[in-house]
């Protein structure tokens, strides 16, 4: 491992330190941290291009520096951080506070101590004569669906020169990630016929039909379990519903349902195959039944999110390249999710491998220990080393 001198670590602090201090919660807007970093880089004589939301109110920011040219390497990290609400924290959330070697604060582990790491090494990678251009990409609206860094995909698709490859910095303890699932999130509205429960056959209760849907679920975990994949734990494909409403009182038969269901699904299956089935069973065999009785009653089903597995090559070069650059060799799968598999289908090809843990990510009093962002710059010299020679 290299080692680093004092002023990299107070840097790499200083910077963590202004990236905490932003309350950058998916539902905020991000751009006063935006604008740190873009001026920040400024300095440094790197221009950045910002992506905006449609209501101007967060940005995705994209910089490129090196030589031209297509390929080169992109380090890429969400700037949103999940809510504190409800959560007890005996440290402040919102400024970094070091207590036996971690620094605590909200994102400090997801992700900000990578993007203050990359911030830090900006210096030394701008010094060298790279050989291949690096990227920095920094998303909005990850937590809540992976959301943001779409905008800056078609960005990097319109334009003439691409990274090949990226590493996405989500806390893995800086092991090597080279796979995780996709996920999609569904809600389904079952809208039924209101009436006194004393007259029940006259009405369509919703919430009984949502529950035939619901049980229909059931059918379906049992034929995704026995497609395996000893890669991911579970090793299969679930589904599983997280959220029902419905009713208005016990003497009325409800109107209507909604639930949310969420499949988490292994590289290879068919997330849509899964959800047309289930679709199927709720417009073909129950709404002929419920509008036998009323017309108006249906169901409808609509996708809430979604982001695609990933499942990079271990043998492939990049496995290997960041292996070698984050000096371990044990490469593994995640169970969460990140914006890698939709760089991935853009063309890029992606490794996860960032500091700290996913332990304490979204929990109260999340901290990021000083040897993981120790760990982290070390990989990113190693990099710039790498790209200086290559
Ligand atoms: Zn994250």
């Amino acid at each position: 491992m290299t080692l680093h001198s004092n002023d990299d670590q107070a840097e790499v602090r200083a910077l963590l330190s202004q990236l905490l201090s932003f309350d950058t919660t998916s539902r905020e807007s991000n751009l006063e941290l935006i604008h740190f970093i873009k001026t920040y880089l400024e300095e440094l004589g790197v221009s950045s291009t910002l992506i905006f939301n449609e209501e101007r109110t967060k940005a995705n920011l994209l910089a490129r520096f090196g030589p031209q040219g297509d390929g080169g390497v992109m380090l890429s990290g969400h700037t949103d951080v999940v809510p504190v609400d409800g959560q007890n924290w005996t440290f402040p959330a919102f400024e970094l506070t070091e207590h036996e070697q971690k620094y605590y604060g909200r994102g400090s582990a997801d992700m900000k101590g990578f993007i203050a790491c990359v911030l830090a090494a900006v210096p030394r990678f701008a010094k060298q004569r790279l050989k291949m251009p690096v990227y920095l990409a920094f998303s909005y609206d990850e937590e809540v669906g992976c959301l943001g860094v779409r905008s800056l995909i078609e960005h990097l698709k319109s334009s003439p020169e691409r990274p090949a490859l990226c590493i996405i910095g989500e806390p893995t303890s800086m092991k090597p990630v080279y796979g995780h699932k996709g996920k999609v999130a569904m809600r389904c509205n079952v809208r039924g016929h209101a009436c006194h429960s004393a007259y029940a056959p006259e009405g369509v209760n919703a919430i009984e039909y949502a529950a035939q849907i619901i049980g229909e679920l059931s059918q379906v975990s049992e034929a995704l379990a026995k497609h395996t994949d000893d890669q991911f734990d579970p090793p299969y494909s679930t589904i599983q519903t997280g959220v029902i409403k419905g009713g208005a009182a016990l003497n009325i038969v409800p109107e209507s349902c909604q639930f949310d269901m969420e499949m988490r699904y292994l590289p290879g299956v068919d997330a849509n195959a899964t959800f047309d089935k289930l679709e199927q069973f709720a417009k073909g065999t129950l709404e002929p039944k419920m509008k036998a009785i009323s017309s108006e009653s249906n169901i409808q089903f609509e996708k809430l999110s979604a982001y695609p597995p990933l499942l990079t090559d271990k043998q492939s070069d990049l496995a290997k390249w960041v292996g070698q650059w984050a000096d371990n060799a044990s490469y593994e799968t995640v169970a969460f999710g990140t914006e890698g598999g939709l760089f991935d289908e853009a063309g890029v090809a992606t490794m996860i491998c960032g500091p700290g843990s996913m332990d304490q990510g979204h929990k109260p009093n999340e901290f990021i220990e000083i040897d993981q962002l120790n760990r982290c710059s070390s990989m990113l010299h190693n990099l710039c080393s790498w790209l200086s020679e290559a």
